[in-house]
């Protein structure tokens, strides 16, 4: 038995009025929707109580494990409504095995992958009216699992909490997409070998923040991390696996080498890239190799991608040694910006789904 009976109990709904204007300029993870799940976890009883609750304040033991520890994973993913009225979501079983192998790194239970889709169906239904339906927005869900044991000692909790919010999202790049600058962390790194580079969890981020600042001081909007041991080996940004293109229209991406994320937008372009039969190679890649392509034609586009702005254009790359990388007005890149548009329109239901990636949620008529 792997599926629950959720509990409603209905928010005071925001009224439509306030609700349509927020979701006319929505931004990001600002306002969220009128409900959330919650599904609690103990060795005992395992996955229970599970339900639907008005969005608001958790009970919370000033002793909770994730306040210490920093036992806490989180999945990102979005529901999007089609031109019919119809709300999906993309490939959410490929959110809920990866929020289970980041379960396994942080000793956390894991959840059983149709009790994930149904937490997010119980949620995109009850709140289907906060799903916006202008260009590029969506609904961004948040599932999210803390370790609430009240207990100082060091050991995995025995008590979790799984968690759905929700939250409207405006297009990424508000006046079309623009290439963004990186900078390149010599002094900070975000992963290591055996470490948790992998999982998808809140301290990986919380590492992240300080080059990140670092990063936003020299007009760069995300920081490019390498392998901690070689400092060259390209690992992925903070929250965005990274593509190269060359010339004759390889791509290449550094491999799963157990320091990065496996992105689910990263896999999807992977396929759609192979689909249009242009090689895609998922190896080592080195800032030394990106830096002597650029500088001699053979690489032409770089671009990072992610859940939250799809792709991101990268048209410069830089570290304290100055810019290593210049695309100038050459970016966005014309393949990178087919890719995109293929794989949005996928998801918003103007291209056709060959891969079987959207998952209907609610049906418009019914
Ligand atoms: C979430 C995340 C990504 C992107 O994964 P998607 O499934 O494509 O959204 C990449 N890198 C890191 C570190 C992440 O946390």
């Amino acid at each position: 038995m792997t599926e629950l009976t959720f509990t409603r109990t209905p928010a005071t709904r925001l009224p439509d009025a306030e609700r349509e204007a927020v979701l006319a300029d929505p931004g990001f993870g600002k306002r969220f929707t009128d409900h959330m799940i919650s599904i609690v976890w103990d060795r005992e009883q395992g996955w229970h109580d599970a339900e639907v609750l008005p969005y608001g304040p958790i009970p919370m033991d000033p002793a909770s494990s994730v306040l210490h520890y920093g036992q806490e994973i989180f999945e990102g993913l979005k529901a999007y409504r089609h031109p019919n009225g119809d709300i999906v979501t993309f490939r959410p079983e490929a959110n809920a095995q990866r929020l289970n192998e980041s379960a396994a790194r942080l000793a956390l239970p894991e959840l059983p992958v149709e009790l994930f889709v149904q937490a997010i169906r119980e949620l995109v239904t009850v709140d289907a009216d906060w799903v916006p339906s202008g260009h590029d927005q969506s609904l961004y869900l948040r599932p999210f699992m803390i370790a609430d044991e009240s207990f100082l000692g060091v050991r995995a909790a025995e008590r979790a909490r799984f968690m759905v919010i929700a939250s409207p999202a405006g297009p990424y790049f508000t006046g079309g997409v623009k290439p963004v600058s990186i900078w390149l962390s010599g002094e900070h790194a975000r992963a290591g070998r055996g470490g948790t580079g992998a999982a998808k969890c809140g301290g990986n981020y919380a590492s992240s923040l300080l080059p990140t600042r670092i990063a936003a001081q020299h007009g760069c909007a995300q920081v490019l991390f390498t392998d901690s041991a070689t400092e060259d080996t390209i690992d992925e940004l903070g929250g965005m696996n990274l593509f190269l293109v060359h010339r004759d229209g390889r791509l290449v991406t550094p491999e799963l080498n157990g320091n990065i994320l496996d992105g689910i937008t990263r896999k999807s372009l992977i396929r759609l890239a192979q689909d249009r039969g242009l090689t895609v190679e998922e190896r080592k890649v080195t800032v030394g190799e990106w830096r002597a392509g650029a500088a001699d034609g053979s690489i032409t586009e770089a671009f990072a991608c992610g859940t939250a702005a799809v792709i991101t254009p990268i048209g410069q790359l830089k570290s304290e040694q100055g810019v290593l990388v210049d695309f100038g007005d050459r970016a966005p890149g014309e393949l990178t910006m087919s890719l995109r548009d293929e794989l949005t329109g996928i998801q918003f239901g103007t291209v056709a789904d060959r891969f079987g990636w959207v998952e209907r949620i609610v049906t418009a008529e019914g």
